[in-house]
């Protein structure tokens, strides 16, 4: 299930939408905060495996991303019995969605979050172009 109610920066804090009916949002969720460039560096160990799927979500969620009571059970079911469960792909799902809430609302201008050989790496934009070995599109330049 989609993550609803998704706070934006560029967006003023309007009424949100209404969740669809029983998809109401987990109240109380921390404030949203912002990364810093000193936070550059590894957020996740890739020695985690699959809980990193997890621990990326809870990572957003720590940060204020939202999420519906729905998806908090499915997972809180992960969390305990891993990827086999049925709701396995949804988590998955979730852990892509976090991942674009944290570049949008957590990364720092200038910076990134990505997955690099399993860990889940907060880089400046030249870093990441490093790592990547692509076609250097940074404005700022670098080694
Ligand atoms: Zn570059």
């Amino acid at each position: 299930m989609a993550i609803i109610g998704r706070h934006r920066k560029d967006a003023p804090a309007a009424t949100p939408e209404p969740p669809p009916a029983g998809m109401d949002l987990v109240e109380s969720l921390p404030p949203i905060t912002p990364a810093t460039p000193a936070d550059t560096g590894c957020w996740l160990g890739g020695v985690y495996g699959w809980h990193n799927t997890y621990r990326i979500i809870d990572t957003a969620i720590g940060r204020g991303m939202p999420i519906t009571a729905e998806d908090e059970a499915a997972l809180d079911m992960y969390r305990e019995s891993g990827e086999s469960i049925d709701d396995g792909w949804m988590v998955g799902e979730m852990a892509e969605e976090a991942l674009t809430w944290l570049n949008e609302n957590v990364a720092p201008p200038g910076h990134l979050f990505t997955w690099h050989e399993g860990d889940l790496m907060m880089w400046s934009e030249a870093q990441y172009c490093t790592a990547s070995g692509d076609k250097c599109w940074c404005v700022e330049p670098h080694d």
